[in-house]
């Protein structure tokens, strides 16, 4: 009968996984932490306990100790907030790390002290060198006017000089720059870009939009494969420092894909990337092709997503709308992508299993996305798809017309959102919008309502790309000085608990990641964030003083605040 009883035990033992007689010791038991697991069965916790690169236990104090065994590191949280490895949902690693190298404009006020910045790196430059950098953003300045070819002509007569806006989306080139790349005049606006020029002369101002940066930036010289490789380090080091422990990259060529396997192979990324490659084109035509590639490196590496542009950005007007500019009445914007290019490549990524993101900023580019997804949906039913939910993206989804908002969930689209964009293009957006517009502008929350999960990201280097920048713009949808103006649309922030699973669950859902991670749950990857403060409780305005003390990626303490 003993034994009997004692067998039954372990029976239900084995079924549990777990085994009462003797616990199986962990590499490291943290402990004295106020846990987040986002874990909606078990919300909150003292104590993880993690074997490899796993989460063994979670729960309190006193039953992690029987985790303990004699050579188990024991790390004590004395008391700080730890959550699940947080995730940003759109971040280009390696323009992260690019700006970390090159003549950075970020957090220049006006044009002056642009040119005086810049001035000192042409004054550096050898005769004929480019000159380039990013970050500037008028919007900002005051007076919040473009820069010229001729601002720029007054410090940099000789070396052509390319400059990016924050977003990507424009640029300024000097003279010198404009001639290297064949602009003039009578230059045509290329598909899906614009050169802006002098209202009287018709001259070329030196700011180019979207698919017009080409005929300038294909002249400056590629950077080197060891440039893009100190950028990927320098990049890890500033995200896992911030908190990070996955970035979802969006875009890129299998030039980066080849650099990554490079140094994953090496050991010097600790940091999970889910990659995507640009299309239509050929570098997704390769991955449709090969096939994706999915847990690589110990489930460092991801590649199976397709990233297609189509649109611009609002601040520079290349955004796609349904109406025109409320501060331009001539310009609606402009699609970046064709439907004949598009669509026969959704419907094989449909028939491969490869999942498609797609930037959208403008009410007409996301009703345009949403029609082209919902076609390919149509022509390749679920039984002749390689995966039945695909989990398409749209990203950015900043401007919906309201009408729109319940197709997300209705198709199965997941929108992909950066906070931050709309606690600094609230500033400016009323102007190029009308108040009416930004009803479905940034709209988190009515997102959520309709049924789906939002993922959230920065879109660094377009934003700083920090985790508690994205986390108090989420909640509190003010500006970093606490600002809030009219049509901001305050009910449009999320709670605390939605706020958390935008950059821990909802994120790795949208990687089919699941299973895997994005939560502190028995079995899944142990990657953890520990934060100084406990941002579910705090002010808000204190979510932005709050910094990160450790970083555990794959049970390794890849980050620890000195
Ligand atoms: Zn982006």
């Amino acid at each position: 009968m003993k034994t009997l009883f004692a067998g039954m035990i372990l029976l239900l033992a084995g079924f549990f996984g777990i085994n009462p007689t003797k616990l199986e010791p962990a590499d490291i038991v943290f402990k004295n932490g106020n846990i987040y697991t986002a874990n909606a069965r078990h919300p909150n916790a003292e104590a993880v306990a993690v074997k490899g690169d796993r989460i063994l236990f979670v729960g309190s104090n006193k039953d992690a100790q029987k985790y303990v065994g004699s050579k188990t590191r024991v790390v004590d949280l004395q008391g700080n907030t730890m959550l699940p490895g947080m995730t940003d949902a759109h971040y280009h690693f390696i323009g992260v790390g690019q700006r970390e190298m090159n003549l950075n404009l970020e957090g220049i006020t006006n044009l002056e002290d642009f040119l005086t910045k810049v001035k000192a790196r042409v004054d550096q430059a050898k005769p004929g060198e480019w000159v380039t950098g990013r970050g500037w953003i008028e919007t900002f300045w005051k007076p919040p006017v473009f820069p010229t070819r001729w601002d720029l002509d007054k410090i940099s007569p000789n070396n052509p000089v390319f400059l990016g806006r924050a977003d990507g989306h424009g640029a300024v080139a000097n003279s010198a720059a404009l001639k290297i790349g064949g602009v003039t005049k009578d230059t045509k606006d290329p598909f899906g870009g614009q050169i802006l020029r002098d209202k009287q002369t018709g001259e070329p101002t030196g700011m180019l939009l979207d698919n017009a940066q080409s005929f300038v930036r294909s002249h400056i010289p590629a950077s080197t494969e060891g440039d893009t490789e100190t950028a990927m380090i320098l990049a890890n080091k500033r995200s896992i420092e911030l908190g990070w422990t996955q970035v979802q990259d969006p875009g890129g060529s299998y030039r980066d894909v080849d650099l990554y396997k490079k140094l994953y192979g090496a050991g010097k990324l600790k940091l999970r990337i889910y990659k995507a490659v640009y299309g239509p084109g050929p570098e997704a035509q390769r991955l449709l092709n090969e096939g994706p590639i999915v847990g690589a490196f110990d489930h460092r590496f991801n590649l199976r997503t397709i990233k297609v542009v189509s649109d611009g950005a609002l601040g520079s007007r290349g955004a796609a709308l349904l109406e025109p500019y409320s501060d331009m009445p001539d310009s609606k914007g402009f699609l970046r992508v064709k439907e004949e290019d598009l669509l026969p490549m959704l419907e094989e990524a449909l028939r491969k299993g490869i999942q498609v993101e797609t930037h959208a900023i403008g009410d007409y580019a996301n009703r345009f996305v949403l029609d082209e997804y919902e076609k390919a949906l149509k022509a390749v039913p679920a039984s002749e798809r390689k995966i039945r939910e695909p989990r398409w993206r749209d990203e950015h989804t900043q401007i919906v017309n309201p009408a729109d908002i319940p197709r997300f969930a209705k198709l199965g689209i997941i929108p992909s959102m950066q906070p931050s964009h709309a606690i600094g293009d609230l500033h400016f957006a009323p102007s190029r919008l009308g108040i009416e517009r930004l009803a479905g502008a940034y709209a988190w929350a009515s997102f959520i309502k309709s049924g789906v999960i939002v993922p959230g990201g920065s879109d660094a280097p377009v934003e700083r790309g920090e985790p508690m920048i994205e986390f108090y713009a989420a909640v509190a949808r003010k500006d970093m000085k606490g600002f809030s103006g009219e049509g901001w649309h305050p009910e449009e922030a999320v709670t605390r608990e939605q706020a958390l699973k935008m950059f821990t669950i909802w994120p790795a859902y949208a990687a089919f990641e699941e299973e895997l991670r994005g939560s502190i749950e028995v079995g899944k990857l142990a990657d953890f964030t520990v934060l100084s403060a406990d941002i579910m409780k705090i002010p808000e305005m204190e979510i932005l003083k709050t910094h990160c003390v450790m970083t555990v990626i794959g049970g390794e303490i890849v980050y620890e605040a000195k």
